[in-house]
C-alpha cells in the first residue's frame, strides 16, 4: 500500500509529533474492539473519544500520525453552520429541517467550547468574536442574513455598518460586516492534541503508522486489515478524509481534496494593533481571505485553495501580496511559517455523517468548517451506535456524490480561480462605486454651496438691481456639465 501523500509542510513541521509523550505504536498484534475508527484527524478522534466516553472499547488506525491531516493544519476558528451558505441550505431542505441542522452546529460549537478550557488543555489560548465582512457593499443581502441567522435561527448576529467595520479593520476593502459574538478561537493544534490525550484518558487506543488496507464485511464482526496485524469490531468509522483510500474507494471519490496554505507571519509590532484593532477572526463572504491576530502581534492568515498539491513555500508570495493589498500601513510582512492541508469538500458541501451499511459508518468531508462539525459528527455517530439514536439522519438529504475524479479537479480549480477573481472583481467594483459616491457627494457639496451663493446673489441683485446675464462663476461651473442644482 502506498501510504497517502505528505501534508506539504515548509521550516519547523507545525505539527511535529510529541513522541516522548505521545508514543502511539503500530498495531503488531490481532486485536478485537466494539469499535475501529480509521483517521485520527478531528472526526475519528471525535468518534472514538464519545464512544468510549458511552462505554465501548475503541481502537483508531492511523495511517500517519495523529493530526497528520488537515487538522492539523486549522486556523482554529470555530463558527456555527456549514460550509453551505444558509440560503441555499434552506432552498434545499426548507427552513425546520434548516434550523434542525443549525442547532446541531451549534450544539458542536458547545462541545468544543466545553473540551477547550485552560484546564484541560493548557495553552489553547482562547478569544472570542468573528467577523465575516463583505467585500462588495451588500445593504439589503446583509439585512435579508440577518433575519435568517438571528430571528428564525436564534443565533446571537449583530449588524455592523461600513464605518464600524473600517473602525476596527483599517482598509477600505471591506464594507458590511457580521459579528458573531458567540465565535471564538483556539489554538487548532493543541485542541488536536488535546483531543487526543482525552480520547487516551477515555481508554481510546490509538495506534499511529498504521494504515487500515481493506475491509473484510462478511460476517457480524468486520475484519479490518492492516500491513502488520487483523482488528475485528462490530462497528467501524470512516474517517480518513481525502487519504482514506483502499477501505472505501467509494467515498474517496466522493470527496474533492482543496489544499488549503496558511501562514504565520514574523512578530509584527504595534503597527498591527494600527491596522486590526479586532480580536477574533475575520473571514470575508466570498472565502477568498481567513485571518486572525495570533500571540499578540503575529498574522495567522490562509491563503488560496488549490485543487493539486501546491508547496506552501510557493505560496507564501501570493499571501504576503494578499496581506499587502487589504492593509499597505503594515509594510513588509516576513513570514515565519507556512503549511498546507487538504480539506475533503463534498459536491453538495455539506459533511458526510451517518451510517452507511449495518455497522460502517462514515464521518468526513467536512470541508473548511470542520471544528464544531466534527464535535457533532462523534457525538452524533457515538449515540447512533450506542444508543440507536437517528439524529444522524438529519444528513440523510446529502448523499455520497461522486466528485469528478480528476476531470473533477481540473473543474474545480478553475471554478475555484474564476470564483476568486469574481470576488476580487466584485470588490474593485464596489470600491470603485463607492469612490464614486464620495466624488458625486463632493459634487453635490458643491452645487449646493454654487446655488445658494447663486441665490444670495439673485437677492442681492434683485436688491441692486442687477443685468439679468451674469451670473456668479460658481453656478456657471454648476451648468458646465454638471447636474442640475439640488433645491
Ligand atoms: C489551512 C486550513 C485551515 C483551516 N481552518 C479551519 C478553521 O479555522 N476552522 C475550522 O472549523 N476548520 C478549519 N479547517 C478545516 C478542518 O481542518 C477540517 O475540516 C478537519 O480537520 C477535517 O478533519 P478530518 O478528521 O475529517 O480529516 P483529517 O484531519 O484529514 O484526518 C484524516 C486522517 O485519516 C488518516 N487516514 C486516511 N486514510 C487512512 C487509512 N486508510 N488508514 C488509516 N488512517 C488513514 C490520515 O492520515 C489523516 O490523519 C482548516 C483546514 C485547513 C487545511
Amino acid at each position: 500500500m502506498t501510504p497517502p501523500a505528505t501534508s506539504a509542510t515548509n521550516g519547523p513541521d507545525p505539527f511535529a509529533p510529541d513522541t516522548a509523550a505521545n508514543p502511539h505504536a503500530r498495531l503488531t498484534f490481532d486485536l478485537d474492539v466494539d469499535l475501529c475508527v480509521i483517521g485520527a484527524g478531528l472526526a475519528g478522534l471525535s468518534v472514538a473519544l464519545e464512544a468510549a466516553q458511552q462505554g465501548l472499547s475503541v481502537a483508531v488506525l492511523e495511517a500517519r500520525r495523529v493530526g497528520w491531516g488537515a487538522s492539523g493544519a486549522t486556523l482554529g476558528s470555530v463558527m456555527p453552520g456549514y460550509g453551505v451558505p444558509i440560503g441555499d441550505l434552506i432552498e434545499r431542505i426548507g427552513v425546520a429541517h434548516t434550523g434542525e441542522l443549525w442547532t446541531l452546529s451549534r450544539e458542536g460549537m458547545a462541545i468544543v467550547r466545553a473540551r477547550a478550557t485552560e484546564e484541560t488543555m493548557p495553552g489553547i489560548a482562547l478569544t472570542t468574536g468573528a467577523l465575516e465582512v463583505s467585500n462588495v457593499d451588500l445593504g439589503d443581502r446583509l439585512i435579508d442574513r440577518l433575519q435568517t441567522l438571528g430571528v428564525d435561527f436564534g443565533t446571537a448576529v449583530e449588524g455592523w455598518q461600513i464605518e464600524r467595520v473600517r473602525d476596527m479593520l483599517r482598509t477600505n476593502r471591506y464594507f458590511h460586516g457580521i459579528h458573531f459574538p458567540d465565535a471564538f478561537q483556539l489554538d487548532g493544534r493543541r485542541y488536536v492534541r488535546g483531543l487526543e490525550a482525552m480520547a487516551r484518558r477515555a481508554g481510546v487506543r490509538i495506534f499511529e503508522d498504521t494504515p487500515a488496507l481493506g475491509i473484510d464485511f462478511s460476517g457480524i464482526r468486520k475484519r479490518v486489515a492492516t500491513p502488520n496485524a487483523r482488528l475485528r469490531a462490530s462497528d467501524i468509522v470512516l474517517a480518513g478524509n481525502v487519504d482514506l483510500g483502499a477501505p472505501s474507494p467509494r467515498l474517496t471519490a466522493t470527496l474533492l481534496p482543496m489544499w488549503r496554505a496558511a501562514v504565520l507571519t514574523e512578530p509584527l509590532g504595534e503597527r498591527l494593533a494600527d491596522a486590526i484593532a479586532f480580536a477574533g477572526s475575520i473571514a470575508d463572504t466570498d472565502g477568498v481571505d481567513h485571518y486572525r491576530i495570533v500571540g499578540g502581534d503575529r498574522l495567522l492568515w490562509t491563503g488560496p485553495e488549490t485543487t493539486f498539491e501546491v508547496a506552501p513555500k510557493r505560496l507564501e508570495g501570493l499571501i504576503r501580496r494578499r496581506i499587502a493589498a487589504l492593509y499597505p500601513q503594515l509594510g513588509a510582512v516576513a513570514i515565519a511559517q507556512s503549511w498546507s492541508g487538504a480539506i475533503g469538500q463534498t459536491v453538495h458541501g455539506m459533511p458526510q455523517i451517518g451510517e452507511l451499511r449495518r455497522g460502517l459508518w462514515v464521518a468526513s468531508g467536512f470541508g473548511r468548517q470542520g471544528l464544531a462539525t466534527t464535535a457533532i459528527a462523534g457525538r452524533l455517530i457515538a449515540q447512533g451506535i450506542v444508543h440507536g439514536d437517528q439524529r444522524w439522519r438529519l444528513f440523510d438529504p446529502f448523499e455520497l456524490v461522486w466528485a469528478g475524479g480528476r476531470i473533477g479537479r481540473v473543474v474545480g480549480q478553475g471554478v475555484s480561480i474564476v470564483e476568486r477573481r469574481a470576488a476580487m472583481t466584485a470588490g474593485l467594483l464596489a470600491r470603485y462605486r463607492e469612490r464614486a459616491a464620495v466624488r458625486s457627494r463632493l459634487r453635490e457639496e458643491r452645487l449646493q454651496a454654487a446655488n445658494s451663493r447663486v441665490r444670495s446673489a439673485g437677492g442681492q441683485r434683485r436688491a441692486d438691481a442687477p443685468p439679468r446675464d451674469r451670473a456668479e462663476p460658481g453656478a456657471q461651473d454648476a451648468r458646465r456639465g454638471e447636474p442640475g442644482p439640488i433645491e
